[in-house]
């Protein structure tokens, strides 16, 4: 069931079109490649596609956490992980040409080893079919598992990013009660000692309830820990079942905070009310961060 709440004019989007747009499109579908573009229903599809930009989603279609502002489904013994899927993965790839490719996953606390073998292991077929793909891969926590991380780390993406969501205080409320707001510093920080020369990134949602305080508290903590690279958009209820949206900010109010994130160092900032995670990611090339 769709949620009750009216939507502010400037979260109303374009329909998608254009000949790239068409072409990512079409190329997906033969793939039978899952995105997050699609299965999360995003907005800025006609822009990601259309600029060669797209999220694609490894480790299967279901997650053993069950974050609460989550579509995806939840399930304690998900579908094993496909072994054939690395391979299959950089093929499909290959063929669509993209500038950007954001990779990311779902949660495998179910697996030994979290799944991190499996996703280094699409990271590493992916460098070596399409070297000419920037690659960004949104991480999940590993627990916090140091020897997990290194996995990903050695694959050598260009930017790993891993979200903190939200303010500490929301937290225990937003995300899966296995998720940290600490833990999640502790990875990013972890990354950026350890692998210095690969950006990290990380995206909050704001309309949560979020004091303004607590947000510039988030800021710091990110710098802190050296993430260069910052998103921030609106929180969308993906249904009646999930958290409910707070507050609508305005554009004005996203362009403050970027201005402010910016001032406090970050490399690059995404604000507003329709940014996710990975829009217009491929923006970090173009500002010369990635190459
Ligand atoms: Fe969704 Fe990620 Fe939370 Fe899983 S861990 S429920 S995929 S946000
Ligand atoms: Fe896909 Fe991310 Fe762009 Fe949305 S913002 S269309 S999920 S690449």
């Amino acid at each position: 069931a769709k949620p009750k709440q009216k939507k502010p004019e400037w979260l109303k989007v374009r329909l998608p079109s254009g000949a790239t747009y068409e072409k990512v499109k079409a190329t997906l579908h033969d793939l039978k490649l899952h995105t997050v573009c699609e299965e999360s229903r995003c907005p800025n599809v006609g822009e990601c596609w259309g600029g060669g930009t797209a999220t694609v989603m490894v480790m299967g279609d279901t997650c053993t956490r069950g974050c609460r502002f989550c579509n995806i489904a939840s399930e304690k013994r998900p579908a094993p992980l496909d072994p054939d899927e690395p391979r299959n993965l950089a093929t499909a790839v290959a063929q669509l040409g993209l500038h950007y490719l954001v990779v990311t996953s779902v949660d495998r606390d179910d697996i030994p080893d979290q799944g991190s073998s499996h996703f280094a292991e699409c990271i590493t077929e992916l460098l070596a079919r399409t070297p000419s793909t920037i690659l960004e891969v949104l991480i999940p926590d590993f627990t916090g598992r140091t020897d997990f991380l290194d996995k990903i780390g050695l694959a050598n993406p260009a930017v790993i990013a891993h979200n903190i969501e939200t303010v500490e205080r929301l937290t225990p409320t937003v995300r899966d009660r296995r998720a940290g707001y600490r833990q999640s510093l502790e990875v990013l920080r972890y990354v950026k000692q350890t692998y210095p020369h690969i950006h990290t990134k990380s995206s909050i949602m704001l309309g949560l309830g979020e004091q303004e305080d607590e947000l510039l508290q988030a800021f710091r903590d990110l710098r802190e820990v050296g993430v260069s690279v910052l998103t921030l958009g609106q929180y969308l209820q993906p249904s009646q079942w999930h958290l409910e949206v707070k507050e609508f900010i305005t554009p004005e109010r996203f362009a403050e905070l970027q201005a402010i994130a910016e001032g406090m160092g970050f490399l690059y900032v995404a604000s507003g009310p329709l940014v996710r995670s990975s829009y217009k990611a491929a923006e970090l090339f173009v500002a010369g961060l990635v190459k």
